[in-house]
Formats: C-alpha cells, structure tokens, sequence
C-alpha cells in the first residue's frame, strides 16, 4: 500500500467565470487509484459562493482521474459538485447537465496572456513594448522572453504526464500571449483536460511569481489581439459523410442560433469580437474557406474532401466553459436531420 496525494478540483460559484478550486487529502491504495475507487468529499461552499454559512456542505464526486507529476503518488481529480443529498447537481455543476456524444470530437485551442505586476509578461512598466507582429510563432528574447518557453514546455510535459491530449503550443499575436491545444473526443471528456490543463497551468505559473490572465481582451481597445478558445469539432457524420448540402443546413442552425451561442462563448465577447484582429462582429454569423475573419472557418481541405472533416468555431473566448461551450454546438448540431 502507499499513500497517494489526492488533489480534489472542481468549479466554484462565481459568475460569470467559475474559479478552479482544489484541495489535497491522503488516502492508502494498492496502486495508482480507479475513478471509482476514489471517495466522494466535501467543502465549505460558503466560501466559495456556493451555499450559506449555516448550511454550507457541498459534495465532491470524482469523474476523471489524472496522474500528477509534480508530487510524489500524486493525483489530479477532477470532481462534479453536489448537494449535499449526493443526487442532485449543484446550480454552478454545469457538467451534470451538458449534451455529450463520444462521436464528437473536440479540439480546443486556449489562449491566454502571462501576467506579472498587472500587466502582459514581457511590457514595460509603462507604455507598450514594439507593435505585434514578431511574437506570433516567434523566437528569440526580445521576442518571448525569458521564462515563457520554460512555463509552456514544463506545462506540456505535466499535461502529457497526467494523459491530457496536448497537442501543441504556440507564441501567439501579442507579447506575452501563448496558446495550448487540447484535444478530447466526447464533450466531457475534451472540456475535463481543457480545465485540468488550466489548473496545472496556474498551478505551475505560482513559482515564477506569474498569472495567468484568461480574460478576452486584457488589453481594452487597443492594437493588441484579444484570447480566444477556438473550438474545432467534429461529429462521426461530418467525418465520415458531410456533403454540401448537410453542411449549408448545418450553417444555417449556426446562423439561427447565435445568440445561444454567445450566451456561453464566454464573457466580455463583445470587446473580442470586432470584425478587427481576426474576429467577425458579435452579432454577425458567417463561414469561410480559411477564413480567420469569420465565424466559422472551414480547413483548407473541407470543400476539396466533400464538405467532410471538422470545422472550427472561432468565437468562443479563452474565459469560456469547456463544457457549456461543446454542449451548445452538440444541441445546434442535433436539430439538423442527417438523413
Ligand atoms: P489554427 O491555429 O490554425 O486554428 P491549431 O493547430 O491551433 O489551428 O488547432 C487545430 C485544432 O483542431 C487542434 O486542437 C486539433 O486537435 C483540432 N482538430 C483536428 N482535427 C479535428 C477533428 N477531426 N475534430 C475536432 N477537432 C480536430
Ligand atoms: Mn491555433
Ligand atoms: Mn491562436
Ligand atoms: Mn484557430
């Protein structure tokens, strides 16, 4: 037997945006813990907005386990959180709630700025640093930094440890600005590793004396690009059979419910989505061929292949839930009859 380190996560009440939360509790396994041998917990939700001071337990039941690298015997579970009769889903579990489909497949594409003394890693105590351009993919010190690669490889390698489908990381459009690609199949699944990975992220970022600023447009109305999440996804049948004339209904349900979509793209969107670095307006819906100004952009190959593959949504920010997100395009997606 061995003492595992059980770090227990899960999302709090805070709206808008819901905080990641964790704490550690000891427990004896014979080897590296099930998900269903892990114990349902409990917290303090009157500290954390998600119930009163004089009824305050909530309760944590695991649903995806993570090998944690960074401790010795040290695992990640990530939970659902509950009333306290164990059966009915807290108000804030969106989880509990969403549209799944293991024939979907997600690829998320996180952005996000480092931040140090209020402002993007790498700015000068006043004033901006040289105009975007060289940080997109870019190398050098003058371009990314010092600490940055370092923060983005430990973090690919933790993720990569704890089974995350890390699938990449880039320098993005404004200094400091990096991104990481998470990909899932099932909306569960897919938004389970994109929070993980956020967590591991932050956890990570504490020793550099850095944070990370998830939000939308930290930098106002500026010349400086705002965070995204673009959302690739794909369905068994788009893969498999697609065709034109599946995928113009399809865009036609986007188009019809875009308001439903923004709703839980994330917050603050509108300061994101101008119609200027690489966005379409907020209340515009349209699709294109490798297009980065529209709403959707088609892959390059998607018409050559039949108008089969996947599509990416490029209107979900970097602040949005994983889960409402992929449960939004599966409930859009399921009102077009594939025939
Ligand atoms: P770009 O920056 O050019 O928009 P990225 O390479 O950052 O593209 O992201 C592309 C994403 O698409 C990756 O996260 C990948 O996992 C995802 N993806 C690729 N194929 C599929 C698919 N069939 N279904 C869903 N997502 C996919
Ligand atoms: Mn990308
Ligand atoms: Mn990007
Ligand atoms: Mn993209």
């Amino acid at each position: 037997m061995a003492k595992y380190k059980l770090e227990y996560l899960w999302l709090d009440g805070y709206t808008p945006v819901a905080n990641l939360r964790s704490k550690t509790q000891i427990k004896e396994f014979a080897s590296f813990p099930k998900l269903e041998e892990l114990p349902v917990w409990g917290f303090d939700g009157s500290s954390t907005q998600q119930a009163e001071g004089k009824s305050s337990d909530c309760k944590l039941h695991p649903v995806a386990v993570y090998p944690d690298t960074t401790r010795k015997n040290g695992v990640l579970v990530m939970c659902e959180v509950y009333m306290p009769d164990d059966k009915t889903p807290h108000p804030s579990n969106t989880r509990a709630t969403i549209a799944d489909d293991p024939g979907a497949w997600f690829g998320f594409e996180q952005e996000y700025f480092f931040y140090q003394d209020g402002r993007p890693l790498g700015f000068p105590e006043s004033g901006y640093p040289a105009p975007q351009g060289p940080y997109y993919t870019g190398v050098g010190y003058s371009n990314v930094g010092d600490i940055a690669r370092q923060i983005v490889e430990e973090h690919l390698d933790l993720c990569l440890d704890a089974g995350i489908n890390h699938e990449g990381i880039n320098a993005e459009v404004a200094k400091g600005q990096w991104e990481f690609q998470i990909f899932g199949k099932g909306s569960k699944k897919a938004a389970d590793d994109v929070w993980v990975a956020r967590y591991i992220m932050m956890r990570l970022c504490e020793k550099y004396g850095v944070d990370i600023n998830w939000h939308c447009k930290p930098l106002g109305a500026t010349d400086w690009n705002g965070s995204g999440m673009h959302t690739n996804f794909s369905t068994e049948y788009l893969r498999t059979t697609g065709g034109e004339t599946y995928f113009k209904a399809l865009m036609a349900a986007f188009d019809k419910y875009k308001n439903e979509h923004i709703a839980v793209y994330g917050p603050d969107n509108h300061m994101r989505l101008t119609g200027l670095h690489e966005t379409q307006s907020i209340d515009k819906f349209n699709y294109g061929l490798s297009d980065r100004g529209a709403s959707v952009r088609l892959p390059v190959n998607f018409i050559k292949d039949g108008y089969k593959g996947y599509l990416e949504d490029r209107r979900p920010n970097s602040q949005g839930d994983p889960y409402a997100i992929a449960s939004r395009i599966l409930k859009t997606i399921a009102t077009v009859p594939t025939s």
